[in-house]
Parts: structure tokens; sequence; C-alpha cells
């Protein structure tokens, strides 16, 4: 409403501007569009389906401008141009089927208002008890799909009226202060949402796309990032070393794994570990995650101009004895991270390579001289997240003899005595036999001899050899060592980390 006092202005050809008739400048059709950046087709499907008010003078069509941008900016409950009938019955029925119990429709000024502000809710607080990650909501020709992401995995979770997708997105764009009226950019939002006595930070960002805006929100949940070292799935012996590395009073410890690995928690968790107000903690990230007590957190907004390496430099003023720099990505941030661990500062930050030897080939290769990553290098840790098998649908079976052959060969264990797990499929875990997720990890910890690998510089598999001779479990035999302990299943294994057993098999006739 903000707005539209001054979009009244735009009147010309009245001279009496408080004239009660005055609706302002009237449009004809072809400027409408125009205005509306639709193609004819589309604003006349647009006007048959009553979206768009007009009306006809001497047999043309004819629009108030006025009401054109009040239609752009969504902002009239009577915009909401859709079906409430139609929309209630889908998300009933959607929901049924999965054996919710039915909505209570809150209380709004119109049906249709009180339909959009229930279903969204419901969506979020829905994706909330079903352990989502991401609630995605994209447009397709005919309708708007909604999405969640559990497990790492997306689950189709209801089709919805496809003219309801202007006004559920403007309603995420209205919880997550964002603006309504820009349709044609990208936008990010936050949305705090308290559910059962939790709070979930969602973070909303919107996409334009073909068939209009899409969204996506993330859920972060406050609680469950600062889990602690310990409830990761980290093996004792691993968790011990990893935990020494980060008491080390200098130097760098890199996380890596491909986005969504776990990366994050694993940072905020060790942050959390070594949290304590004898310490100063700085953090660079792109963007803030979760919030973090005694800890100064730092926002780095590349379109605004402030790079992680910029950030870094005056940081490092501000006398920390911990950074964390959510990810390292190119060559500035890398220096920065590397003369901060060479001067006395412990730096965690994530990189993307998918094991823990790449990540050194992967920072020489991005220019830095070896004997500096050689000298400020303490550890790196890969990871993967991985479903856990169904507790309540859980049975023995025998994996395919072939596959467990070659993992044998390759991880050095005896896999031929283990009981291996697997779901059967039922209510709880929506039929896919996993619930939840562990993590598994290969820690790579930097020693005298890797050091002088590094220095050289030696291969990746040189150094993933020496380390494997000093006792390093590599993320395939932490997987196998879940999966023969009932966690995890072998084919589960075999997916996160790409795995062809079948193929190197045949490689070794
Ligand atoms: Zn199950």
């Amino acid at each position: 409403m903000r707005r539209k006092k001054a979009k009244t202005s735009s009147k010309k050809t009245v001279a009496h501007a408080d004239a009660p008739e005055d609706r302002g400048e009237v449009l004809d059709l072809a400027s409408a569009a125009d205005l509306l950046k639709v193609s004819k087709p589309t604003f006349y499907r647009w006007l048959a389906q009553d979206k768009i008010k007009g009306f006809k003078a001497g047999g043309q069509w004819r629009f108030y401008k006025r009401d054109l941008e009040a239609f752009l900016r969504a902002e009239e409950p009577s915009a909401l141009h859709i079906d409430a009938d139609a929309l209630r019955a889908a998300v009933t029925k959607a929901r049924k089927s999965k054996g919710l119990k039915p909505i209570e429709w809150p209380e709004a000024e119109t049906a249709e208002e009180s339909t959009v502000i229930g279903t969204v809710h419901t969506l979020i607080t829905d994706a909330i008890e079903a352990r989502a990650s991401d609630i995605h909501f994209d447009n397709n020709v005919d309708e708007m799909l909604v999405r969640y992401r559990i497990d790492g995995v997306l689950n189709e979770v209801m089709s919805l009226p496809r003219d309801v997708a202007l006004p559920l997105v403007s309603r995420l764009k209205l919880m997550g202060d964002m603006d309504i009226a820009e349709r044609r950019l990208p936008q990010n939002g936050r949305i705090i949402v308290e559910h059962q006595g939790r709070e979930y930070d969602i973070r909303v960002t919107t996409v334009p796309a073909v068939y209009g805006e899409s969204a996506i929100s993330r859920i972060l949940d406050q609680s469950s990032i600062l889990i602690g070292l310990d409830k990761l799935g980290m093996s004792e012996s691993t968790r011990k070393r990893f935990e020494s590395v980060l008491h080390d009073p200098n130097g760098l410890v890199i996380v890596t794994g491909p986005a969504g690995s776990g990366r994050t928690t694993t940072l905020y968790s060790s942050l959390n570990l070594l949290n304590s107000p004898k310490l100063k903690i700085v953090t660079v990230e792109d963007p803030v995650e979760y919030r973090l007590r005694n800890v100064m957190q730092v926002h780095v907004n590349r379109k605004a101009g402030l790079r992680a390496a910029a950030a870094m430099r005056t940081f490092m003023r501000a006398d920390p004895d911990i950074v964390m720099v959510g990810d390292l990505r190119d060559l500035e941030t890398a220096e920065g991270c590397i003369s901060a661990a060479m001067t006395g500062h412990r730096v965690l930050t994530a990189m993307l390579p998918l094991d823990a030897p790449s990540v050194v080939t992967r920072l020489i290769d991005m220019g830095l001289e070896p004997f500096l990553v050689s000298a400020s290098l303490n550890a790196v840790l890969a990871q993967r997240l991985m479903r856990r098998v169904c507790p309540k649908c859980r049975e023995r079976y025998d994996p395919s003899p072939d596959g467990l052959r070659r993992l044998q060969a390759e991880t050095d264990l005896d896999i031929t005595q283990a009981e291996f797990q697997r779901g059967k499929g039922c209510r709880e875990c929506r039929h896919t036999g996993y619930r939840g997720r562990t993590s598994v990890f290969e820690l790579l910890e930097v020693d005298d001899s890797i050091r002088e690998l590094i220095a050289r510089p030696a291969s990746t598999a040189e150094i993933q050899a020496a380390a494997i001779e000093a006792g390093m479990t590599t993320l395939l035999k932490d997987g196998v060592e879940k999966a023969m302990q009932g966690i995890t299943t072998i084919e589960e294994v075999m997916r996160v980390l790409s795995y062809h057993p079948k193929e190197d098999a045949d490689d070794q006739k």
C-alpha cells in the first residue's frame, strides 16, 4: 500500500486531481500487456480468468494503469484470484493420503486469504515434521509442484492449481520481508518460525523462471546444528584425532566434500567445541547460517563487494585466536587463510574436493606455493552424508557377492562375516527403507612424512597411499564399516560415493 500514493500522481489528462471519478491513466490492450511484460495471448487468458480487470470503451478493451500496477504488486486481497475451494481440496487430499490431520484454516478477511495463509503455514510445519531440509515450490505449465527434500532426496508432496503460484510465492515473500512487486529478479529473505517450542530459521529464495516465480525455502534448525562432534557419526578414533587437531593452537584445518555433504554442521560443531570466553573467534561466512554465542560472525556479501579475502584482512586486526572461513574458493582467500595459520592462528575452512588428499593438490593448483601449504596445513577432513537404515523395518539381507569381494579387497575389511541390514519399507520411512542420516569421514592428518610429500609436491595418489599407510580410514572404508554395523546399506555407500564395484572387478580378472 505504501507506494500507491506516489503512483496515482501519474495522471495527465485530468486537471483536477481530486475529482472523485478520477481513476488515473487509461491504457489500451497493447500498452497494458507491455506494462505487465506478458505476451498478448497470456494477457487474454488472464483477462478471461478474471485475473485482470478491464472495461470496454467503443468495443475496445481499456485498463486503468493503477489497477495493473496493483496487480503487479499483488497487494490487495482482491488480487488473489484463486479458487479457494479448489486449493483447499488439493491440500486436504494430498495430506489425507499421507494420514495427516485436517487443517484448521486461519481467520482472515477473505476465504482466499485464509486459504493462502493456511496453505503456506501448513506446508512449512508439515515440512518441519517430516524432517525436510528444503521446500521447493516449482511452476509447471499447468500446476505448482511442491516437494520436500528429506534425507537428501526430493519427494513430491502435492500438486496445486497453477493459479495459486503467485499468491503463494507472494505470501512467502511477505513473510520473508521481501519485495512483493519485484518478480523479475531473484530475491532472498528470512522467516523465523516457532514450532512445538523450537525455533526454525527459514531462508527463502525466489527465482524467476519461465512459468513464473519459483521459491526454495531452506529450513535451518538452530538446535540441530550444534549437535556436537560425537553425534555426527564419527568413529571414536577419528573423533579423538580430529579433536586433538582442533586443539592445536595454530594451523589450517579444512573440511571438504561436495555441497550438501554436512560440512557446515561439522564446522559449527568444531567451533562449538572450541568456543570459550578465553578465546576470540571470528567467522567470515556467505551467508551466516547459524548464530553462535561469543563469536563475531560476519556475513560476506559478494554483491555488495565485501569478499572473504578483504573481510579476513580486516578481521586479523581484531586479534582473533580462531578464524572460520565458510568457504575457501579463490586464491586470495586461500592466501589469507595460510598467512593467518602461519602467524599463530587456528583457521577452519571448507572446500569442495571429494576426498582429503585431493585438497592438497587443489590448493597447489590454485597457485599456492607447495612449501606454504606444507608448513600450514594440519589436517583435512573429507565427509559425506549417508541415509540410515530405518529402525522400524530393518531386516538382514545379503548384498551381491561380486560387489562384496571387490570391496573386501579395496578396504582390507573382513566383510564375509558381517550381518548386513536394510529397510523393507514402512510408513515411518515413507517406504524408502531409510530414515535419518549419518556421516562418513576420512581424516588426513599432516605428519612430517606427509609434509615432506606436500612440499615436493607429490601426486594425490602418493599422498593418499602414505596417509593410508599412516592409518587413515578412507571414506569408502568408513562407509563399508557402517554398512557392516547395519547403520547404512552397501548400496547407499556405493550410491553416495559413486562407486561401481562390478566394472572394477572385471578389470581385475
Ligand atoms: Zn521403515
